[in-house]
């Protein structure tokens, strides 16, 4: 990968702010799916058996800038507390004195979760002020919520552009996977495609069409398709002002020499409801009272078929209606055959809040190779666009290629370190003096310019190794930190990607 990760940070005894995506369903109090805490263990585990002190930071849900009780990260706290089994206190708002106490008491191996940032409007409008206060808490920056990595915040950019930047474990995993998606798919390579809007979806079909062999088109989203090849669809889910570029981007696969598999027959609705009464119909003329809501027997078997043999697949938006079982069959069959490719050792990544939930509720998650915890984010990730929180992050330095062969190597490398740590010098020294302007922020100017001045020596000190990391797989994060601690190894084996697990 192209960013420095926190192995390349030199972090013991330094407090980090960790950005994680902690935005979890929660129901009565409690976290009803915890697939999002358990993703971000292993960094928390790395930087504490480091002896970090590891501030973590998240929003939850949309509180729209004002506390909101029912939006506490408390439940969160308890979860990590849980699974970590250290204690992992929760701030009562992510400013404020009481906030600063607790962070100086902080001694390094120990945890303090800030209360939802999104109770500050700043958050969002990624206010200068604010991303200066958070980092005014750290020497470091850690970015680990791959999920809100495409949204420029303040505790996702603005603070990214003052302390010295890295990516998480989680966040290099979600992006070595995607990008071995663009850069080198073993083939043949299929992306599956469905979900309820074709709008959201549009630019990634663009995308993926200069990538895949195969592209296989279902759920609501499929319907606009039908459409633009002239056939009837009755009262289904479609976007009539979209069937132009539906037959746009059929016309794009034609040239392109991907395939195209649409339904051929499909299960039709009288509503779309439990109980309600459905048949299956060949996806030609639906007659104008019925819905479409899964595919029929015959897509099935076509979609299972076409991609028995593929070597790469990416997955997004169910195929049907999953939520209600009569109209699962569709997104349980192409799940399960999915879960076969993985075990005979295709790669199969796997993005979305529905699609993942469907997946989830089938019991194959673990089978997947990926299950990316973003699903907005690995779109446009997918449509070939740089994420802000990404692109933020500290850069690799490169190693100059004939470093092997060539004896001066060691000079070029120390001036590839300079040239990194006058970037990174470059780059902090306005926010530097923005911060100091900004009088608003808690202004501790000896406590705000120390993590300014550590900046460079960590920066300087971090590509100290590159050649190493540069040799390991990018994927085998976990090792180390899960050896000592029983917690984490359980932790750790419960962690859901093939790799992962086999580190
Ligand atoms: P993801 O969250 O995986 O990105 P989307 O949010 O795009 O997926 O789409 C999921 C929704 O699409 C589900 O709620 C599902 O019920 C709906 N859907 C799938 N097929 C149809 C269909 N034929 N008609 C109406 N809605 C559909
Ligand atoms: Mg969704």
């Amino acid at each position: 990968m192209d960013k420095l990760t926190i192995r390349d940070a030199d972090v013991a005894g330094k407090r980090v702010f960790v950005r994680v995506d902690f935005n979890v369903p929660l129901a009565d109090g409690r976290v009803t799916d915890d697939s999002r805490i358990r993703a971000a263990i292993p960094t928390i585990l790395y930087l504490v058996q480091a002896g970090a002190k590891v501030i973590l930071a998240s929003h939850l849900g949309r509180p729209n800038g004002k506390v909101s009780d029912s939006l506490r990260l408390r439940p969160v706290g308890q979860r990590l507390t849980e699974l970590l089994r250290r204690n992992v206190p929760v701030t009562g708002d992510a400013l404020g004195l009481g906030t600063e106490d607790a962070l100086k008491r902080m001694r390094p191996g120990e945890i303090l979760l800030l209360e939802n940032l999104r109770f500050h409007a700043e958050e969002e409008a990624n206010d200068p002020a604010f991303a200066a206060t958070l980092a005014s808490y750290a020497d470091i920056f850690v970015n680990d919520a791959f999920g809100t990595a495409h949204r420029a915040h303040a505790s996702t950019v603005g603070i990214a552009k003052i302390l010295p930047a890295y990516a998480g474990l989680l966040m290099e995993r979600e992006l070595a996977m995607l990008s071995k998606l663009l850069e080198a798919p073993e083939r043949p390579f299929a992306a599956i495609l469905g979900g309820a809007k074709v709008s959201d979806k549009l630019k990634v079909i663009d995308h993926l069409l200069t990538k895949v062999d195969l592209l296989v088109l279902g759920g609501g989203m499929a319907n606009t398709f039908l459409l633009a090849q002239g056939k009837a669809i009755g009262k289904s889910l479609a976007e009539p002002d979209r069937v132009q570029d539906a037959q746009r981007i059929l016309a794009k696969a034609e040239r392109n020499k991907v395939r195209v598999v649409l339904p051929v027959d499909v299960i039709v609705a009288k509503e779309v409801t439990r109980g309600t009464e459905y048949k299956t119909l060949q996806a030609e003329k639906i007659p104008a009272s019925w819905h479409i809501v899964d595919l029929g027997k015959a897509s099935q078997d076509l979609m299972v078929d076409a991609l028995s043999d593929v070597k790469t697949v990416f997955w997004n938006g169910p195929l049907g209606v999953f939520e209600i079982p009569s109209f699962a069959h569709g997104t349980n069959a192409v799940a399960r055959l999915l879960a076969d490719r993985a075990e005979h050792g295709a790669t199969v990544v796997i993005g979305g809040g529905d699609s993942v939930a469907s997946i989830t509720q089938q019991g194959l998650a673990d089978k997947m190779t990926h299950i990316s915890t973003g699903g907005g984010a690995s779109l446009e990730f997918l449509e070939g666009r740089d994420l802000p929180g990404v692109s933020v992050l500290l850069d690799r330095p490169k190693e100059p290629k004939a470093r092997a062969s060539k004896p001066a190597a060691p000079k070029a490398k120390t001036t590839t370190v300079k040239a990194a740590a006058a970037k990174a010098a470059a780059t902090k020294a306005p926010v530097k003096a923005t911060k100091t302007a900004a009088a608003k922020a808690p202004a501790k100017p000896a406590a705000a310019k120390t993590p300014v001045k550590a900046t460079k020596p960590a920066a300087a000190k971090a590509p100290a190794k590159p050649a190493a990391k540069a040799a390991k797989p990018i994927a085998k994060p976990t090792a180390k930190p899960s050896a000592t601690k029983p917690a984490a190894k359980a932790v750790a084996a419960g962690s859901r990607t093939k790799t992962e697990k086999r580190s």
